[in-house]
């Protein structure tokens, strides 16, 4: 093992979305802060509460947790659950994945910190449902008697959604309690100008180790320059519907790995709101919404969730949908959102945003990097941690757990079995 002296030079962290915030907190966490005294500085040109904007997709987000983890990807599973098949390596690095940290917190404190559990149902034009899904509590394979026209398949399921700005402001309080943590706002055009004079006057001293955590930013930061990176474009609306407690996804065409065929969601958060999307428009990096994607949208969202639609209270007490009798129905059995219910659905419209997710062909990019050289002769040492997709949500805690791991490797403060506490 490689004598762990620690080193006066801090860890840095080069981006504040999700992805960020969680590998931060993470390592504060970690035996690196709490035994060897690393400070953690934070630097970011985009921060949670300076709203939306291209290059920052963790507020764009549903968010709920619904992996896209193929039944054979043993890695992606792990950081979004864990998996029965992965090696002892590999799992005591996922022990802490993201399904079961944000369960745990919602369990700890309800929906204080933007986490609500809520009932999930799943429609698939193909047969099939990810292996996954199987691990959450209360999966059912519903029965194929009552399934709408066109759908093969559906399953239901008990899992997590998320409201961004919440969540991420709560992580930053977590973050700011910890004496050994400091914040930046600035821009790095390259990994080679941590040694320049602006810089610098931030960090103090050039860092001993940068975790990458820039999502979209890695097509373009010098030194990373991924070509592999790429948008995924995104566009929800946003509804006032408190009523809408489930939620659904109607998935046609196959899933592909992250991000094939046609999706439609319907995300219930916390705060009352209810996310309804979506598109997925491989290399579009255009961030404006249009009057299409808008109605298409609220269209489909209206064909799997009628209850969007508020009709009124039933004998027994409990909400009744609009029933949209007389409406036309789709060519798929769906109710067809068409005609004045999706109109009525737009008025109760409250924001729509687009978001790029950050893809990458061939996956996250969650490993050691090449060091780089400064100026001043000094190297500083690279984790990445990008890529994350549509999937960032979910995958958030696993990952920092799989970046807190290396970075204790590659410093020589790897302490074997001595984990941090979350
Ligand atoms: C419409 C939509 C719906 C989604 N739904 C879900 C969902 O339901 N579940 C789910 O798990 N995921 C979902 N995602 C995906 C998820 O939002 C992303 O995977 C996640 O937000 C990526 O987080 P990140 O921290 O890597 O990137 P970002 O949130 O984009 O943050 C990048 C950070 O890096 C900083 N940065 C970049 N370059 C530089 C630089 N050169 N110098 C300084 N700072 C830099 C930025 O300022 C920012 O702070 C969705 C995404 C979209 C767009």
């Amino acid at each position: 093992m490689p004598n762990p002296t620690p080193s006066p030079r801090p860890i840095l962290v080069l981006g504040a979305g999700i992805i960020g915030l969680t590998t931060a907190l993470r390592l504060l966490r970690s035996p690196l802060c709490t035994t060897y005294s690393y400070t953690v500085h934070i630097l970011a040109d985009h921060w949670p509460t300076d709203g939306h904007a291209a290059g920052y997709a963790s507020l764009a987000a549903g968010a709920h947790h619904l992996s896209f983890a193929d039944d054979a990807d043993s890695r992606q599973r792990g950081w979004d659950w864990k998996s029965e098949s992965l090696s002892s390596r590999t799992r005591r690095a996922a022990d802490r994945a993201a399904f079961e940290t944000l369960y745990a917190e919602w369990e700890r404190v309800g929906e204080e910190t933007g986490l609500m559990r809520i009932k999930q149902t799943e429609y698939m034009s193909e047969g099939t449902h990810l292996k996954i899904y199987e691990q959450h509590p209360d999966f059912v394979v519903n029965d194929p008697t009552f399934l709408p026209a066109g759908i093969a398949h559906s399953v239901s399921f008990t899992s997590l959604t998320i409201t961004p700005l919440t969540y991420l402001a709560h992580l930053l309080r977590l973050i700011r309690a910890h004496p050994n943590v400091r914040l930046h706002r600035a821009h790095l055009p390259s990994l080679s100008s941590l040694s320049c004079p602006p810089i610098l006057s931030l960090l103090g001293q050039p860092p001993a180790l940068v975790v990458n955590c820039t999502g979209i930013g890695s097509a373009s930061l010098g030194g990373v320059s991924d070509t592999q990176v790429h948008p995924v474009r995104g566009h929800v609306v946003l509804v006032r519907a408190p009523w809408v407690k489930e939620g659904f996804t109607r998935q046609i065409g196959s899933l592909n790995g992250a991000e094939g065929g046609e999706r439609t969601y319907v995300i219930p958060r916390a705060d009352g709101t209810v996310v309804l999307g979506g598109t997925r428009q491989v290399g579009d990096w255009d961030t404006a919404p249009t009057k299409e994607d808008r109605e298409g949208v609220l269209r489909r969202a209206l064909e799997i969730c009628p209850e969007l639609l508020r009709a009124g209270t039933g004998s027994d007490g409990k909400m009744v949908a609009d029933s949209g009798e007389g409406e036309e129905r789709g060519r798929d059995g769906f109710r067809n959102g068409n005609g004045r219910r999706w109109k009525r659905l737009e008025g109760m419209m409250v924001d729509e945003v687009v978001g790029l997710r950050p893809q990458r062909y061939g996956g996250i990019r969650l490993e050691v990097g090449e060091s780089v050289k400064l100026d001043d002769g000094k190297e500083v040492k690279v984790v990445h941690n990008y890529g994350h997709g549509g999937a960032g949500w979910q995958s958030c805690w696993g990952c920092a757990e799989d970046v807190v791991r290396l970075v204790q490797a590659e410093l020589g403060t790897d302490l074997g079995s001595a984990r941090a506490k979350l």
